[in-house]
């Protein structure tokens, strides 16, 4: 079989989106993915204001707008945003469907296989690929877009440090049957991170994403059952502490049980690179780049990983199809790498404390007495406010007169 010009690993947002790029540029791509159809990867599938603005054929994907947004604070206090710029929420199989199709519109050729890092070899001309049955593929250039866990990262840029990931797990779960159904985001008492609610057009999602260092599986699936059965116990009009009672009711008893019919188990993790790691990490060379999470690329303070996946496969393909793919690594550096960057050095100060509570804590209550900082939020929430000068900008509103 003649060669193809790129062989990309992983079709995920960033793997399908790079292929279809390069496939529109004229290059000859093979996309590889051994998820079985119908598989969701793990995932609250939120896109951002700022993602759907820079790419609005993600809106053509069947998804749900949001425009409002529950925030609370690590002691409950709540914090409503009416969003001026609305994000979406996806089921990740009708997401990744969706740009998978593209690329396949597009001219690269889909293939249904997993290609494991061991039977990936460098060959005179670039990289042939085999699978487990004996089946070969070359290509000029590979791209390892296989996720967090890529055995292709692994292999050419080396592995992560265990606190350079984050974990995330959580529960699909039906829709309420009131049909009220809020977004929630509630950051978590006594550890790093956050809950959330993600309603889609036929499920819930439900997770928690904390610190590799700072999970604790018991207490915080505990949290996360109190989170949810309280969340449902709200949307059906009960008053109810917001993360659920000391002693259950009845009431949350019969909730739970219909939890424990119903919802489904996932769990993965998210890259949450150190600034070190930013700063050395080479995420590409001569015939190699990595994509999205198999570079590393999610924010390290949210574990928002889709628009980075999308933009690191757009610069991606520029670079290739301009003929200079190391130009990659500059690329991604002045794009988002500064924010990153910023976010790993942010995070413990996030979580952290300030003026003896939760920073967390001390955000809502600022930003529920002040406009200026809610508006703050409400643009870090739409991707728009980046790290970089957010405490700048959190301070500036705080002590602007009203
Ligand atoms: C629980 C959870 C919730 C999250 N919520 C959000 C959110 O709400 N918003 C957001 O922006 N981000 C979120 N993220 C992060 C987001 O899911 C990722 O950043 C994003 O999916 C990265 O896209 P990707 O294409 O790089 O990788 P992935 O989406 O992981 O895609 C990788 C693909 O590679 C395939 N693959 C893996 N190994 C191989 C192999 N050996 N051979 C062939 N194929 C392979 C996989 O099947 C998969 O299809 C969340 C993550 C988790 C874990």
């Amino acid at each position: 079989m003649k060669p193809f010009d790129a062989l990309i690993i992983g079709a995920g947002p960033a793997g399908s989106f790079a292929a279809e790029l390069l496939a529109k540029g004229g290059a000859k791509v093979a996309l590889f993915d051994g998820r079985p159809e119908g598989t969701p990867k793990a995932c609250g599938g939120g896109v951002t204001a700022k993602a759907l603005k820079a790419w609005p054929q993600l809106l053509n994907a069947a998804g749900r707008t949001i425009s409002d947004l529950d925030l609370y604070s690590p002691s409950g206090k709540k914090l409503h945003l009416a969003l001026d710029e609305p994000f979406a929420i996806y089921s990740r199989v009708v997401f990744d469907s969706y740009l998978r199709d593209r690329a396949r519109d597009a001219g690269a050729q889909i293939i249904s296989e997993k290609i494991s890092a061991r039977k990936a070899k460098r060959v005179d001309q670039g990289w042939r690929l085999q699978n487990d049955n004996g089946s070969e593929w070359t290509g000029a250039i590979l791209a390892g877009a296989d996720g967090a866990n890529s055995g292709i990262a692994k292999m050419l840029a080396g592995p992560l440090p265990p606190s350079d990931m984050e974990v995330a797990f959580g529960y699909r779960a039906p829709l309420p049957a009131s049909e009220i159904a809020p977004t929630v985001v509630a950051f978590l008492p006594r550890w790093i991170g956050y809950a959330w609610a993600f309603p889609r057009p036929d499920h819930i999602s439900f997770g928690i994403a904390t610190t590799q260092d700072a999970f604790e599986h018991e207490p915080l699936d505990d949290l996360l059952w109190r989170f949810m059965v309280g969340y449902y116990q709200q949307c059906e009009g009960a008053k109810v502490r917001f993360w659920g009672d000391e002693k259950e009711t009845n009431d949350a008893i019969r909730v739970r049980k219909h939890l424990n019919d119903t919802a489904e188990r996932y769990a993965a993790r998210i890259p949450g690179l150190s600034a070190k790691t930013w700063d050395n990490r080479k995420v590409c060379g001569d015939d190699w780049a990595l994509l999205g999470d198999a570079a590393g690329f999610a924010d390290p303070v949210t574990g928002e990983g889709i628009y980075y996946a999308l933009r690191s496969a757009e610069l991606f393909a520029e670079a290739y199809l301009n003929g200079n793919p190391q130009t990659y690594e500059t690329r991604w550096r002045e794009d988002f790498g500064g924010d990153l960057s910023r976010a790993a050095q942010m995070r413990r100060r996030f979580y952290g404390n300030f003026w003896g509570a939760p920073f967390t804590e001390r955000m809502i209550e600022f930003a529920r007495g002040h406009r200026g900082v809610k508006r703050v939020l409400g643009d870090l929430v739409a991707g728009e406010q980046g790290y970089v000068d957010l405490k700048k900008k959190l301070m500036k509103s705080a002590f602007r007169p009203v």
